[in-house]
């Protein structure tokens, strides 16, 4: 085709239809009328089934495998969550769990056994979770896979660091995920952002991040003081502030979206952790919605379906 029709067509063109794996471009030309279509075959999504105190999970996918991050929502809400995506537990191969509080582990058990899929985390992770009450089903043997912190090991289509996060529990991993270039990380339950973490923030071209609680909330709210000194603890939980001048400090341009997760109940609102964030981005020069997006994940309820690739 010649050179000056190949660009009128690229400048005329008009998109029919875009998904995550087709695109089907319409370019008109004199009398011709030209259709191109373009098969994407990389697929990577991301969705958050509940993050918070009442239960985190959270699943990555590929065509090829998925891999659920934290277990510590029931097995019924983890399934109904799957099936309204119109998705399949069975096409779950790998379970990464942060740390062994209930919250997070809850139904780590049931789904290692009923799907027969392999739990990666550290040894003292696994020990907390063979000790902890609330993990009715424990993990088999066979499957309990110890992931040391601070190596990097390969999931399928996944490639998997993990870093050590500061926190009361047996021990306390952070992600970052890479799969075709693209880089996910997962930073939650963190008491602090150590050196070691930072890192990880600036590697991220998709980041969840622990935005717990307000501190003036969290001073004048409803906690017992010990709570409150647990929460506030370097092996407590971040507050808006503490993630907001993480993510101004240590975010890249190669940064696209961030979620906020693990919202305390009691001590934040959605709108005020956004707020929060955005205002200290912006008192840096960094504009959430123009630089990157944000959102907040919901506690309780399934967040829709993002294409990270
Ligand atoms: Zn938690
Ligand atoms: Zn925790």
């Amino acid at each position: 085709m010649p050179q000056q029709r190949q660009e009128d067509i690229l400048n005329s063109y008009k998109i029919l239809k875009s998904d995550a794996k087709v695109t089907i471009f319409l370019g008109i030309h004199g009398n011709f009328t030209y259709f191109c279509i373009k098969i994407t075959t990389k697929m990577l999504k991301f969705i958050s089934f509940g993050s918070g105190s009442s239960g985190n999970c959270y699943y990555l996918f590929t065509e090829r495998d998925g891999l659920i991050i934290d277990s510590g929502i029931g097995i019924r809400a983890l399934k109904k969550g799957f099936h309204d995506h119109g998705l399949k537990l069975t096409d779950v191969k790998y379970v990464l769990v942060t740390h062994d509080h209930a919250d997070h582990v809850k139904s780590v058990g049931v789904v290692s056994n009923d799907f027969n899929l392999p739990v990666y985390t550290t040894h003292a992770v696994h020990v907390g979770i063979d000790r902890n009450y609330c993990v009715a089903r424990k993990i088999s043997p066979e499957n309990a896979r110890v992931f040391e912190k601070g190596s990097t090991i390969q999931l399928g289509d996944f490639t998997v660091t993990s870093f050590a996060v500061p926190h009361d529990s047996s021990d306390c991993m952070g992600y970052c995920i890479e799969v075709d270039g693209v880089t996910f990380c997962l930073i939650t339950d963190a008491g602090k952002i150590t050196d070691d973490i930072k890192p990880f923030i600036s590697r991220a071209n998709y980041l969840v991040i622990e935005a717990n609680h307000d501190e003036e909330m969290l001073q004048s709210g409803p906690y017992p003081q010990y709570l409150k000194d647990r929460v506030h603890s370097q092996k407590g939980h971040l507050s808006n502030k503490e993630c907001a001048i993480a993510l101004a400090e240590n975010a890249t341009p190669e940064l696209r979206h961030v979620w906020l997760c693990h919202l305390s109940e009691e001590n934040n609102h959605p709108e005020l952790a956004r707020k929060t964030v955005e205002m200290t981005l912006q008192s840096y020069g960094i504009v959430p919605g123009k630089d990157f997006l944000l959102d907040v994940l919901k506690r309780k309820v399934p967040s829709e379906v993002f294409d990270l690739v």
